[in-house]
Order: structure tokens, then C-alpha cells, then sequence
């Protein structure tokens, strides 16, 4: 049995004929830069995410940097975010000159640990950058109640996390703004780059959408400096086919998940804990486990498709030098980058294709 960590193909099929009709009906209008199809899909995302506001945008990493620049973060300001993400996270902090200061996550559930931020805020803090990592929200109650304190602003990288919640509320709610990313291969993928901001502040909603065209407000008059961050109108009307789908795909990233939990029970496999209140959406089943490498080989072997995210944490990369951090500064994520591994857990993926993968690893481990 073959099973990649991931099969866009098996998607594409069962949806071919409607996303099709979508993708032509651009063709015949000629709307590839923002336009009607982009419209109608804002309108509807923003109705599923309960946000006021859904600005599309050109990727999930144009959705963190013009957050960034909506929210007037500057050089010389700290922006307090986690070691353990894709890069995108810290990278767009330092593209606006301001400085990633880390904080350690937490070792069960992945996610900036709360209770490090305080002692990292300084004079020169000014926002807060929680990743909502594999499908889960980070803890955006306790969060919340420091950003409010020290009057931080809060951008939720929630890449990951489209539909996920916690305590019933929705990822990009919590903060003044949430950022999407619609890569090919998160849950909700276009077909080609994409990105979305929400938000329920009007100001902030306005100012992103005058920054993702130029800063230009009436068109060719610029009040601010914007960039080109515009969703193509194609990848509005693919995402828009594909929005009615997602709960449908996420619940079966659940109950592929719960199936892996269940077998991997009493095993040296340490499978993803939920934090209570939180509904994940699995964009990834990441296990930790000891001699992690010369698993995912044997897995390779076997045919089976997996992958490390992270394999080096951010504060360690060498782009991010001149922040100082050594080795041993973040022992969690350190510790995480050598023994994550995440196993395939699409929505069409079957059930005997799970039990297949999970004996396959318990066959590792010299379990039967
Ligand atoms: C994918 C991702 C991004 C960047 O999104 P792109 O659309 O690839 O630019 C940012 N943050 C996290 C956590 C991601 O997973």
C-alpha cells in the first residue's frame, strides 16, 4: 500500500466538474485581480469564521506583513511570537525592521506558552504574534488578558487553523486581526498562492484593504504605502467551491486522527494533545517520538509519506543571527524540532489506510 502524506488529487477529483465551472466563469468575466469572485468568497469566509470583515489577500505571509503595517509596527519595536512555526511568522516581523523576540512553547500542546510572555515584555513590545499550530489555538484566553493589560496589539497567525476553535469561538477572533493562508496544501487550498486577514475593527478592515492595493484611496491617490497583496480572482473562485467542503474535510482530519489515537494508545508514540476547549482541525496528526529519523525512514520504506515540521526552530536560523540566541534558549521547541513527526492524516484517507500506517509504526517499535 502506498500512502503519501498528502493526496491533492483524490480532492480535486470529487470536486473537478464545479471547481471547473468556477475557474471558467472568471475566464469568461476577465476578473483576474480581486473582482466579483474574490468578493463573494470574502463575504462567505467571513460568515463562516463569524468575523466581521474577510480581506483576501496575496498569501498567508502578505496576510501577516500587511497586518504589520496596518497595525504601525515599526523598526525599533518587539513583537513577541514562538520559535516553533513556519518561518513566515518571524520572517515578516523583521521585513517591517521591527524585532522577533521569542518565548518557548508549551510542551504538550506546541503553542506559545502564555505564561513566558510577560517577563519578555519591554518599553519597545508592541504586538503579540500566536501561531495556532497544526489546527489548535494557541492559549488566546490567557493571551488576550496580557495583550489587554499592557495594551499590545494581538495578530493571530491562524494559517493552520481555518475553522478551528476554542471555547466556541472561532481562530481570528480573538485578536485585532487573524491571518489565513490558503497554500496549496492547508486545509482550505487554492490552487495556486492565496491569503486572508479578518478582522471586527472597521478602521483596521479599511486600512488593510487601501494597504493590499498600494495604499491607494481614491484609485492613484496614495495616503499610505501599500504593496501589491491582491487575491486573484481564479484562486476567490476556487476557494469558494472549496469553502463548502471544509467542515466536511476537517471533521474526517478528525476522525482519521481519533482512529491514530486510539491505536497508538499505550505505545512509545506520543500522540497530539488537545487543550481542553479546543477544537482542532488537524491540519496536521503530529506524533513525538524517540529515534524519529530512522523512523520516518523505515516509514519511507514502507511507502508511507510523512513529514518534520519544524526541523530547526526559528530563534536558530541563520538569517535571525543578529537577534543573539544560542542554543539552549528555547529547550521545548529545540527538543520538539528533533522528535516531531507528522503522520498523513487527509480527509481521504481511509480507514484501513490509517490502521496500515499506525502498524507500520508500531512495527517499528516492535509492537504487533
Ligand atoms: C503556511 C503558513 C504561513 C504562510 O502562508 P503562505 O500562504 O505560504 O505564505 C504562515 N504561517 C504559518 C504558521 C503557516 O503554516
Amino acid at each position: 500500500m502506498r500512502i503519501p502524506i498528502l493526496d491533492l488529487k483524490a480532492q480535486y477529483a470529487a470536486i473537478k466538474d464545479e471547481v471547473m465551472q468556477a475557474i471558467s466563469e472568471v475566464c469568461e468575466n476577465q476578473a483576474f485581480a480581486l473582482g466579483p469572485a474574490v468578493a463573494e468568497f470574502e463575504e462567505n469566509v467571513a460568515a463562516y469564521c463569524n468575523s466581521k470583515h474577510a480581506i483576501g489577500v496575496s498569501s498567508g505571509t502578505d496576510a501577516l506583513l500587511v497586518s504589520l503595517m496596518a497595525l504601525d509596527v515599526k523598526p525599533g519595536d518587539e513583537v513577541i511570537t514562538t520559535p516553533f512555526s513556519f518561518f513566515a511568522t518571524a520572517g515578516c516581523v523583521v521585513r517591517v525592521g521591527a524585532r522577533p523576540v521569542f518565548v518557548d512553547v508549551d510542551p504538550d500542546f506546541f503553542n506559545i506558552d502564555p505564561a513566558g510572555i510577560e517577563e519578555k515584555i519591554t518599553g519597545k513590545t508592541r504586538a503579540i504574534i500566536p501561531v495556532h499550530l497544526f489546527g489548535q489555538l494557541a492559549g488566546m484566553k490567557a493571551i488576550m488578558e496580557i495583550a489587554q493589560q499592557k495594551n499590545l496589539a494581538v495578530i493571530e497567525d491562524a494559517a493552520q487553523a481555518i475553522g478551528a476553535s476554542r471555547d466556541g469561538i472561532k481562530a481570528g477572533n480573538f485578536g485585532n486581526c487573524g491571518c489565513f493562508s490558503f497554500y496549496p496544501t492547508k486545509n482550505l487550498g487554492g490552487f495556486g498562492d492565496g491569503g486572508l486577514v479578518t478582522t471586527n475593527t472597521d478602521v483596521l478592515a479599511d486600512d488593510i484593504r487601501t494597504l493590499r492595493d498600494h495604499g491607494q484611496k481614491p484609485r492613484y491617490f496614495y495616503k499610505v504605502i501599500g504593496g501589491n497583496f491582491r487575491l486573484d480572482g481564479i484562486q476567490g473562485a476556487v476557494l469558494n467551491v472549496k469553502l463548502k467542503y471544509l467542515d466536511d474535510w476537517n471533521e474526517k482530519r478528525g476522525q482519521n486522527a481519533a482512529l491514530y489515537d486510539s491505536l497508538f494508545a499505550g505505545s512509545p508514540v506520543r500522540t497530539p494533545a488537545i487543550d481542553p476547549g479546543n477544537v482542532s482541525i488537524y491540519h496536521q496528526y503530529t506524533i513525538t517520538v524517540p529515534e524519529r529519523d530512522k523512523l520516518q525512514k523505515y516509514l519511507a520504506d514502507n511507502d508511507i509519506g510523512s513529514a518534520v515540521f519544524y526541523p530547526k526552530p526559528l530563534h536558530l536560523q541563520d538569517c535571525f543571527k543578529e537577534l543573539g540566541c544560542k542554543e539552549g534558549d528555547m529547550p521545548v521547541a529545540e527538543r520538539l524540532c528533533k522528535e516531531v513527526l507528522s503522520l498523513p492524516v487527509y480527509p481521504e484517507l481511509l480507514p484501513d489506510e490509517v490502521e496500515y500506517v499506525a502498524r507500520t509504526v508500531l512495527k517499528f517499535y516492535g509492537i504487533s
